[in-house]
């Protein structure tokens, strides 16, 4: 495959250029990067003439089967939300409702350009069977916990290595993690066996933290530590993927420092939650990797990581007063080899460099009526954050497979799913 004259982002010496070129893939790889390679014969072409050509976005924390929760309980804090609102609902679902709710996210995110998703949720089989038709990467797990007893617990766990067992070992789109819910909701005994669990299969945890202000003394009160202590704990030398982070005092930054962990930030989940906003510009200071995520669309509303990069980079603003944050050439990073590292898949993907598999994505920013907010285009970069929306992807290419070209979706059957919800 061929994409020809695209304005392509790259990432080099630390800074994000737009350099005009070629591409070729081969296979899965990215083979060669340069301005006009003459094609083979036979070989697809895809022009990207007045186009960006970027790394595919990567959403490193969502619910993607929470696409039947979009638009309900609005208001809530995240206690009242879950326990009163999700968890019993959630109760009640069904295998067909967790495939096909995953169907409508997968189709939700191919075409706003994600090309990854680190997916936590349960029935994670059914997950599994939607990412797999739709060739989209994905870190998935079996959610843990155990505020409702052992035996619970004791099945949940099962699930998990069920799941991991029954992995297909020639699919390397679909990885693993073991992901205990959050501190507030296992006890030290789960935490315990979760690191047993990454450990024993070599898996990174996932674990929402520090995501309202009510966990801060309900993690001290069950564990008798600080939340950050109770982290490094349990999970000290394993690499830990921490949803949200938004409660950090210096002391945790201090400690997160010098974990092998990253952050995923939520911003609009967080706000819809009334969670306030995490400070990520300091702890990107600090040294301390982190990557965007939607979380699901019952708090995130959708999953279009466009809006997630705008809103991201616009509310450290709220925090930080005359002060130097974030710009959109670091949130473009976050949304994509951030990610990657977050995953710990950055030697795969998460850039468009020679030698690395193409989950690559084409926005349309032609002179339109559609595209009026990116006229006059005098910074690429900046309209790609502030002023791009999901639906201007045009192309997604996931190692090396177009699963949407012009628009058009190859693998999925949209009125066939569409069908299914209201
Ligand atoms: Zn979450």
């Amino acid at each position: 495959m061929l994409i020809k004259n695209g304005k392509v982002i790259i990432f080099e010496e630390n800074d994000v250029k737009v350099k005009e070129s070629d591409i070729e893939v081969e296979n899965n790889i990215i083979k060669k990067i340069a301005k006009s390679i003459e094609p083979d014969i036979n070989e697809k072409i895809i022009d990207a003439t007045g186009k960006v050509v970027m790394p595919g976005l990567i959403n490193t924390h969502a619910h993607i089967a929470m696409s039947i929760f979009r638009g309900t309980f609005e208001g809530c804090n995240l206690y009242t939300w879950l326990n009163e609102k999700i968890w019993p609902i959630e109760a009640k679902l069904t295998k067909e409702d967790v495939y096909n709710a995953s169907m409508l996210s997968i189709l939700e995110m191919i075409s706003t350009g994600t090309t990854c998703v680190n997916d936590h949720y349960f029935m994670s089989e059914e997950i599994r069977k939607a990412l797999e038709e739709s060739k989209l990467r994905a870190m998935i797990t079996r959610v843990l916990m155990d505020t409702d007893g052992e035996e619970a617990s004791k099945k949940r766990i099962e699930e998990f290595v069920d799941l991991y067992e029954s992995r297909d070992e020639t699919n390397e789109l679909i990885t693993y993690s073991v992901s205990p819910h959050g501190l507030y909701t296992c006890s030290g005994k789960l935490l315990k066996e979760a690191r047993e669990l990454a450990i024993k299969y070599n898996l990174p945890i996932h674990t929402h933290f520090l995501e309202s202000i009510d966990e801060i003394e309900d993690i001290k009160r069950m564990h008798g530590e600080e939340a950050s202590k109770v982290l490094k704990k349990y999970f000290s030398e394993i690499h830990t993927i921490l949803a949200h982070g938004v409660k950090l005092n210096d002391e945790d930054v201090e400690i997160l420092k010098t974990m092998n962990c990253s952050i995923a930030h939520n911003p609009i989940s967080n706000f819809r939650l009334g969670c306030k906003i995490a400070d990520v510009t300091k702890y990107l200071q600090n040294g301390i990797n982190v990557a965007l995520g939607t979380d699901g669309q019952g708090s995130g509303n959708n999953l279009d990581m466009f809006e997630t990069m705008k809103i991201a980079a616009l509310a450290q603003g709220g925090i930080h007063e005359n002060e130097a944050r974030i710009d959109s050439k670091e949130v473009i990073k976050m949304a994509t080899i951030n990610g990657a590292k977050l995953l710990g898949i950055d030697k795969k993907v998460g850039s468009i460099e020679e030698g690395k598999n193409a989950d690559i994505i084409i926005v349309d920013i032609s002179k339109k009526l559609d595209n009026i907010k990116m006229i006059p285009n005098n910074d690429i970069i900046s309209n790609l954050v502030y002023n791009t929306e999901g639906r201007n992807v045009d192309t997604t290419i996931v190692n090396g497979e177009i699963l949407m070209e012009n628009r058009e979706i190859k693998f999925i059957k949209i009125e066939e799913i569409l069908k299914r919800f209201s």
